[in-house]
């Protein structure tokens, strides 16, 4: 149950809180895409978390591209 731990530390902490992000679609978490070189827990995060870039609608891009797929249809 380790990972659980370190999963809600991250979120509970507002210092890594902040760079965290969470797709509207699949509910994965990762960290933003621009988040600084240096700051506090950025380690911890790189290691559990992908780094993740969100669309306007707050999707990850592994459900952009899904949609797109079906857009295709
Ligand atoms: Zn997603």
């Amino acid at each position: 149950m380790k990972e659980q731990h370190d999963f809600e530390w991250h979120l509970s902490d507002p210092r890594t809180r902040k760079w965290m992000v969470q797709c509207a679609a699949c509910k994965q978490w990762g960290y933003r895409h621009d988040a600084p070189q240096k700051f506090f827990g950025r380690s911890h995060l790189v290691k559990h978390f992908e780094e993740m870039k969100l669309d306007e609608r707050g999707l990850c891009d592994q459900c952009r591209k899904a949609e797109g797929f079906r857009r295709s249809d």
